[in-house]
């Protein structure tokens, strides 16, 4: 009999009733160190006490209005975004997949606007991910994510991530976009070279096209930087955000420049919750924290002090790690054994980590993780370790 969830997602049997900063409880008070952080949501950790206070009292005061009206949270947070990031306006969402739709569509109208709507097609790379709507999934076009649901939307092609020269080739004058992850999350942590955003970016305005960031995952804070392409010092057009801007809240957002948003006037794009009252409210909070002086330098200080750790963890298990890799606090650890097995056996040490593609797991803890839960964190990962070592030997 088909569970009355929907079983589309193999879940780890586990499940938890409270969580405290990097930390998540089950019923019987299991504790778990959450390396995982809802895959890089909770960005300030569970229940961070700011968040808690801004919900509780955006909660006692509004929740919803409609976008038929002005909505005071979502103008402070826009104004904050426009303020901190490359862009002048932004679209409010739920979710990701949302925030790259909203992307999609900006980017097709901005040519259509611009009297060349046969300009509509988006350029996109090998292994992305960029959410399981029929849009998002044809952008980033993986096997997996399409198969069965065709007939695949049409106007999307694929070149191998981080190769230039094939990018060039595929531009042609029916050409609108190039869509990129900064840092791929879903296909296994793989951070794009500097000098390959920079030619993206030439290429774009080579060639009159937008150039679409996607760091739903790499945003906020992840990499060290509030947004991962200011490392590269690359700007995009348009930016689809969400993950870590809620924390743990449904929010997402698409930024823009207002040259990139000209086609997208009253009338063309909607959404009945996107940047609600309460979601703004949290939203601010959590960007407000990021945006704290000397938060992002120890975002930077606790990564070296991860990475370093994870290598001396590496070298010591060489039958089960490969590398490590990522940018800030987006690690990927690249497995030996099948990463679900490493996964597996840090459940057992009351660790979560994530799994990601080309055999990695994915370590993408809270921002405000301590030095004492790295230290145990890499504990716990070294005693899995050696059971899969002990196991392999049985
Ligand atoms: C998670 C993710 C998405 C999709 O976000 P949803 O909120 O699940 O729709 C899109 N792109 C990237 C890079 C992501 O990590």
């Amino acid at each position: 009999m088909i569970p009355a969830v929907l079983p589309t997602y193999a879940r780890a049997p586990l499940s938890f009733v409270k969580g405290e900063g990097s930390w998540l409880i089950e019923a019987d008070g299991t504790r778990y160190l959450d390396l995982g952080a809802g895959i890089a949501v909770n960005a300030l950790g569970h229940a961070h006490p700011k968040l808690v206070e801004v919900l509780k009292a955006q909660a006692e005061t509004l929740w919803h209005t409609s976008n038929l009206y002005n909505i005071p949270n979502q103008e402070k947070l826009a104004e904050a975004l426009v303020a901190a990031t490359f862009a002048d306006t932004v679209f409010f969402t739920n979710s990701g997949a949302e925030a790259m739709e909203c992307s999609i569509k900006m980017a097709r109208k901005y040519f259509s606007h611009a009297g060349t709507p046969e300009r509509n097609r988006i350029i996109a790379f090998n292994d992305a991910f960029h959410g399981r709507t029929l849009g998002t999934i044809a952008a980033a076009g993986g096997e997996k994510l399409l198969k069965g649901f065709g007939p695949v939307l049409d106007g999307f092609k694929h070149v191998p991530f981080g190769d230039l020269a094939a990018c060039e080739a595929a531009i042609d004058g029916e050409t609108a976009a190039i869509l990129i992850e900064p840092v791929q999350g879903e296909g296994g942590i793989v951070p794009a070279d500097d000098g390959f955003l920079k030619g993206l970016r030439a290429l774009c305005d080579e060639h009159g096209l937008l150039l679409i960031f996607d760091e739903i995952q790499c945003g906020m804070g992840r990499t060290g930087r509030l947004f991962a392409h200011e490392w590269s010092g690359v700007t995009p057009d348009i930016m689809a955000i969400a993950k870590g801007i809620g924390g743990g809240f449904p929010l997402g957002a698409c930024l823009a420049t207002e040259r990139a948003a000209a086609g997208m006037v009253v009338g063309t794009h909607g959404s009945t919750y996107g940047g609600n009252p309460l979601a703004c409210a949290v939203g601010l909070a959590v960007l407000e924290t990021i945006a704290e002086p000397g938060f992002l330098a120890e975002v930077n200080r606790k990564a070296s002090l991860l990475r370093q750790k994870l290598e001396g963890l590496v070298a010591a298990h060489p039958e089960v790690f490969v590398e490590v890799r990522g940018l800030g606090l987006m690690i990927g650890l690249v497995c030996k054994v099948a990463n679900v097995d490493v996964v597996k056996a840090a459940y057992g040490e009351h660790l979560l980590t994530v799994p990601g593609g080309q055999n990695v797991i994915r370590l993408l803890p809270a921002l405000t993780i301590s030095d004492e839960e790295i230290a145990e964190g890499i504990s716990r990962l070294d005693r899995a370790a050696s059971e899969i070592e002990l196991a392999g030997q049985a």
